[in-house]
């Protein structure tokens, strides 16, 4: 089974590193245990007032770790789409 690290460094070397991502955190769920702070690979969350709130959104890579870990089920990450011109 992979370790965290490994994991993270193989979903950020197949992510574009040009791509955006938007967080969500559904406060209402959010119980405030910091898993998903602590293991953050770019420092994306932080805790405010015993919950966590997107601090830094444009450094997200999008590797999925703090949806997978929140034992909540509050965060979901999705890619932006990016729109083109025709
Ligand atoms: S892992 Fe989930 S419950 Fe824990 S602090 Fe993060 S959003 Fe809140
Ligand atoms: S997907 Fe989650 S854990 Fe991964 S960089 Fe973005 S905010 Fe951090």
């Amino acid at each position: 089974m992979l370790d965290v690290h490994t994991f993270v460094i193989i979903m950020y070397t197949v992510t574009v590193k040009t791509r955006k991502f938007r967080v969500t955190i559904d406060q209402n769920r959010c119980k405030g245990c910091l898993l998903c702070v602590a293991f953050c690979p770019k420092q994306v969350l932080e805790m405010e007032k015993a919950e966590a709130r997107v601090a830094e959104p444009d450094a997200c890579i999008g590797c999925l770790l703090c949806e997978i870990l929140c034992p909540d089920f509050a965060i979901s990450v999705n890619k932006i789409e990016e729109k083109h011109d025709a």
